[in-house]
């Protein structure tokens, strides 16, 4: 068995350790007996490299970056990955990423960088005057009730839904999209849309587990068992980071 990990952009998307995220996928993949295959796809490589992943990932980057994938993305590879995401392919999308899947990103100097439009989202820097959102988060999800996972965010964009009920969680500590309404990122059809740099990955073996499980279930069927994870050690420094908060 194998998995194939689409790392969009690497070489521009990757702030805060978010190459992490990888490392973690390819750990617990490989801990399951699944040959981990990253492609990484960034400006030279082909869009439809995208619909052949089991698992799509990408970080977050600076607003210059950003301008340098919005056009790239314009260029077929943002379809792609509208129809990837429609078609269930599980993906985590941080940060700077997650504010592409939004209907647009407006910069502190009031540029607009367009997002693709899946996510019933748009995302507003306040201007260069107002602080970023920047520390150590602690949220809650639905998806993993009873956990709360943790992470590190660092943003100026402000990102507002639609519809709150969408939300990937609800903020414990942080600010999370906006800092006013208590929601962290977006959760559609496999794809999460977080602010959680840190990286979440390996912060909160779970999240790796669901991606890892989504990616199996489509690719072999719901019927493959998957080994279970000694998350013992990852569990023990979440606490402790958590307890010190
Ligand atoms: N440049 C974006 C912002 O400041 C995203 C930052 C990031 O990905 N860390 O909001």
């Amino acid at each position: 068995m194998n998995i194939n990990i689409g790392w969009l952009y690497p070489d521009l998307m990757n702030t805060y350790g978010d190459r992490g995220n990888i490392i973690a996928l390819g750990y617990w993949l490989k801990k399951m007996g699944i040959e981990p295959v990253i492609n990484k796809i960034s400006v030279n490589e082909p869009a439809d490299l995208i619909p052949k992943m089991d698992i799509i990932f990408m970080g977050g980057a600076q607003d210059k970056q950003q301008e340098i994938v919005n056009k790239d993305l314009k260029n077929n590879k943002g379809k792609y990955l509208k129809e990837a995401i429609i078609s269930g392919i599980p993906g985590l999308y941080v940060c700077g990423a997650y504010q592409f899947l939004g209907k647009y990103y407006k910069e502190a100097d009031g540029n607009i960088i367009d997002g693709i439009g899946i996510f019933d989202v748009y995302t507003e820097s306040p201007g260069m005057n107002i602080p970023r959102c920047i520390g150590n988060i602690v949220i809650e999800s639905k998806l993993f009730s009873g956990t709360q996972l943790l992470g590190f965010e660092n943003h100026g964009g402000r990102t507002y839904l639609a519809d709150k009920k969408q939300a990937f969680a609800n903020i414990i500590k942080g600010n999370g999209n906006n800092g006013e309404d208590g929601t962290e990122g977006f959760f559609y059809k496999n794809s999460i849309g977080s602010y959680m740099h840190g990286p979440i990955l390996p912060k909160n073996p779970e999240v790796a587990l669901f991606l890892i499980k989504k990616a199996v279930d489509r690719k072999y069927g719901k019927s493959v068992k998957l080994k279970k994870l000694n998350d013992k050690w990852e569990n023990k420094a979440r606490e402790f980071v958590l307890s010190n908060l």
